[in-house]
């Protein structure tokens, strides 16, 4: 819900100011899905905010299930800006072992910051759209309610919480800040979600003015670094951002934010088959994070390659062991995600993907028209 249409309404309407807390509890923490569910509300006024201010500011498009548990909402803004979310279900262990309960999977929610980007990461399919613009605080807000909406009304283990958020579907966060920084507030205060901050983490291509900002915030979220390679030369093939902010740059805003802060940083590492994944590689990178801090002050998450329709294959099994063994012998902490929601393209790096096939497909019923006007005989 655009707050600030509400505030303008429940003004122009001389409402008391425990009216707005009363709606914002109701969708932000009861996760309310319409007007009509606020039946404490005055039915007058209940039926000016349906006609004046829309529930949501996004619209559904397309809803997916994935096999693994996973939702994928593909949705519009008032304007027509497409952008998707997910909520990705992780299984915990535990399960039929003896005298142990099966822990309940744990949820996380997948949001974007941008509908479509403006950094062409080679591997990426949202860089593919190019941007579309900035989402507003309201907009981010709105995608996490979709999911938690979804999550409570089909929980079918406990009792329909959302655990995580990460600002990983499409866009660069930090390219979107103050909007972003203002969702995570809302997502964080007890009026709404409440969740707690250190269960929000923001990833960044490694927009530098965006690291020093971050590190003078008082909340406390999860930084994570998209670096992808050890050394300038990699990175830049892989990541046309490289030239603007170089690794030694990074570095040294990662020393900073680590300095303001004390807390660790996560290094996302795709792992692409022949380009970035060799033992020279992994010593580089373990040597390249060490000069820069002691032990704990970075986490490496190693993370399998999502095909988007590009040349790259993601590396073996064997090799992501081999990778992470030199890693951790070095001393550093790793872990290997799995993807989630791959068979829905929701994984990482795969929001868009589906507008894209979208965009194909129409291109190639157009040309499939046009060729059977052509082949249509002209009477004689
Ligand atoms: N712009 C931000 C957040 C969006 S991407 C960033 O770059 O961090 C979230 C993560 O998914 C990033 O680490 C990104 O590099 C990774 N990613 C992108 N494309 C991917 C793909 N095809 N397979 C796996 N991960 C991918």
């Amino acid at each position: 819900m655009d707050l600030d249409v509400l505030d303008t309404v429940l003004k122009q309407r001389k409402q008391p100011a425990f009216r707005r807390r009363q709606i914002v509890r109701a969708a932000q923490h009861e996760f309310k899905g319409a007007w009509s569910e606020l039946t404490t509300l005055p039915k007058e006024l209940r039926g000016q905010l349906e006609a004046e201010v829309p529930f949501s500011t996004l619209t559904i498009d397309l809803e997916e299930r994935s096999s693994d548990g996973s939702v994928k909402l593909r949705m519009l803004t008032h304007d027509g800006f497409p952008l998707e979310a997910v909520l990705m279900r992780f299984e915990r262990g535990g399960a039929g072992k003896e005298g142990r309960e099966k822990l309940p999977p744990r949820y996380t929610a997948c949001l974007s910051s941008q509908s479509g980007c403006a950094l062409s990461c080679t591997f990426c399919a949202t860089g593919k759209m190019k941007l579309g613009r900035n989402l507003t605080r309201h907009e981010i807000v709105d995608q996490f309610l979709e999911l938690a909406r979804r999550r409570q009304s089909g929980s079918p283990d406990g009792e329909g919480r959302i655990d995580n958020v990460v600002m990983m579907g499409m866009g660069e966060p930090f390219h979107n800040y103050d909007e972003v920084m203002a969702a995570i507030r809302t997502l964080n205060s007890s009026d709404g979600p409440g969740l707690a901050a250190r269960r929000i983490a923001i990833s960044t291509v490694g927009w530098v003015p965006g690291i020093e900002k971050l590190a003078k915030e008082e909340i406390q979220v999860k930084l994570a670094l998209s670096l992808h390679a050890p050394n300038d030369q990699d990175r830049g093939l892989l990541m046309p951002v490289n030239k603007k902010f170089p690794i030694a740059r990074l570095m040294q805003a990662c020393a900073y934010y680590r300095a303001q802060t004390k807390r660790r940083i996560f290094i996302e590492y795709l792992m692409l088959d022949g380009v970035n994944d060799s033992t020279e590689h992994a010593k580089e990178l373990a040597h390249l994070l060490n000069a820069q801090e002691g032990p704990g002050g970075f986490h490496v998450n190693l993370i399998a390659y999502n095909p988007t329709g590009t040349d790259y294959i993601g590396s073996s099994d064997e090799t992501v062991r081999r990778f992470s063994t030199i890693l951790e012998r070095s001393g550093l902490e790793t872990s290997y995600r799995v993807s989630r929601a791959r068979d829905i393209s929701g994984a990482c790096g795969q929001l868009a993907a589906p507008v894209e096939a979208a965009r194909r497909r129409q291109r190639e019923e157009k040309l499939a028209r046009s060729k059977a006007r052509d082949e249509v005989p002209t009477p004689a």
